[in-house]
């Protein structure tokens, strides 16, 4: 009988062991992928989809597509795992494993305040992109039909200042400025205003200190009002309230308050007596097995792996990318009776868009700003992208935007 293996999630580091293992393990191994979503999301573009200049089948592709007949795709929410009887337990049945790899990425972390989760927009998965969309797009309709109201309806905050708050907050200040502005001309231009709001004293995107310094005069030129220093309290339906540093707390209107700023790792196996890391990830060993439980690995922001600067890598898409192959190869090692490899992480660098066509590119043992950067940008993320479908389609959509055309 061949070894059956379950793979928890389909996103960056499920879907890809999913294909390696296909690869390498071929008729030794029945491959069952699992996902609650039928699609993959590559979420590095996730910001444009907001401002729609791309449509979400461009970033979201339907896993039938991406995988081979041979790896049975079974769309099901999980429950649970025991890792004893080596059993999955979803919403439609129980998925008995020989080895297991668990790949679940992370949620929003709201840090405990119920305010936030109820009246923040997460900025996570598909949905939360085409919700914030609609919702500004109503912000502006309101604006229109009252323009008295327009600074209130029209100032979206954004809190953290991470890569994903810096992508987002300038794509939405072409999309305010340009598109919707366009669109809605009762609107008066100066009511737009766009804040960044960080708890700590910088930009937080692990970049070259030469770039971040960029990011911060880039936001300045635009006029996006960038609060470092600055915690949000409380969020209400219509206003927020913030604290800089140790001043009292200062309540302010606000049409929308987007939550960008912290995740968590999936809590599925948080009460399986198996060990956790400080942020409660899975702490695996350097062949992304799972303390005890060798036959099951633990891959991308869910699993804390070993990293002798950091303490642990940071959830990037490109750990968990890089960590797949390395799990389809322990697998085959553990079937062989071999030892297992062990993964080694290549930092291949990190592309942040700033809007107006411009980007920070830090790669190649180089640093890149502009248009320069925004074109290597492109190609990389056209490069990543899981189908030449994709990157056609995606690349006329940029071009088109480039040109100004039909955008928005
Ligand atoms: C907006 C945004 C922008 C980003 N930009 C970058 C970037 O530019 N570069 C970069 O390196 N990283 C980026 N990241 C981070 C990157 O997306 C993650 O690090 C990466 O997706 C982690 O891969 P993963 O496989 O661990 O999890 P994911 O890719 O999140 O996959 C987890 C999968 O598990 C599924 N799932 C979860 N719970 C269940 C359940 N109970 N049952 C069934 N299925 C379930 C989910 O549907 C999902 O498909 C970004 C993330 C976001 C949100």
């Amino acid at each position: 009988m061949s070894a059956r293996i379950v793979i928890l999630g389909a996103g960056f580091g499920g879907l890809y062991t999913a294909l390696a293992a296909h690869r390498r393990l071929g008729g030794r191994a029945e491959i069952t992928l699992i996902d609650r979503n039928d699609y993959f999301l590559y979420s590095p573009l996730l910001h444009q989809v907001v401002s729609a200049t791309l449509q979400p089948r461009h970033i979201a592709r339907p896993l039938d597509r991406l995988l081979p007949k041979e790896v049975r795709f079974v769309r099901t929410t999980a429950l649970g795992v025991d890792l004893d009887q080596r059993m999955v337990e979803t919403e439609t049945g129980a998925f008995p494993y020989d080895f297991l790899v668990v790949a679940l990425g992370s949620v929003p972390n709201f840090y405990g305040m119920t305010s936030v989760q109820e009246h923040a927009f997460p900025f996570k998965g598909l949905p939360d992109a085409l919700r914030l969309r609609s919702h500004l797009t109503d912000q502006f309709r309101a604006a229109s039909d009252d323009p008295r109201r327009a600074p209130d309806l029209l100032r979206t905050v954004i809190t953290g200042a991470g890569c994903t708050g810096i992508e987002l907050v300038t794509e939405l200040h072409d999309w305010m400025n340009g598109p919707l502005l366009r669109q809605f001309p009762q609107v008066p231009r100066e009511a737009v205003h766009l804040m960044l709001v960080e708890a700590l004293e910088y930009l937080l995107c692990p970049m070259d200190p030469v770039l971040m310094k960029r990011a911060a005069q880039e936001l300045l030129t635009r006029n996006i009002d960038a609060q470092l220093g600055t915690t949000v309290r409380d969020v209400g339906p219509d206003a927020v309230r913030l604290r800089h540093g140790n001043e009292e707390e200062v309540e302010i209107s606000a049409g929308t308050v987007v939550w960008a700023a912290g995740i968590k790792p999936n809590p599925l196996l948080k009460d399986l007596p198996i060990e956790f890391d400080l942020r409660g990830r899975i702490v695996v060993n350097e062949s992304l097995q799972i303390t005890r439980y060798p036959e099951a690995l633990a891959l991308g922001d869910i699993a804390a792996f070993p990293d002798p600067e950091r303490g642990s890598l940071a959830p990037t898409a490109q750990v968990a990318v890089q960590q797949a192959p390395v799990a389809a190869r322990v697998i085959g090692a553990m079937l062989e009776g071999r030892e297992p490899d062990t993964f080694r992480y290549k930092r291949l660098g990190e592309v942040v868009d700033i809007g107006h066509g411009s980007a920070l590119t830090e790669a190649f043992g180089t640093r890149f700003s502009g248009a320069p950067a925004w074109l290597l940008g492109r190609t990389i993320h056209l490069a990543k992208l899981p189908d030449w479908g994709d990157r056609a389609t995606v690349a006329w959509e940029w071009a088109k935007r480039s040109l100004g055309v039909g955008a928005g």
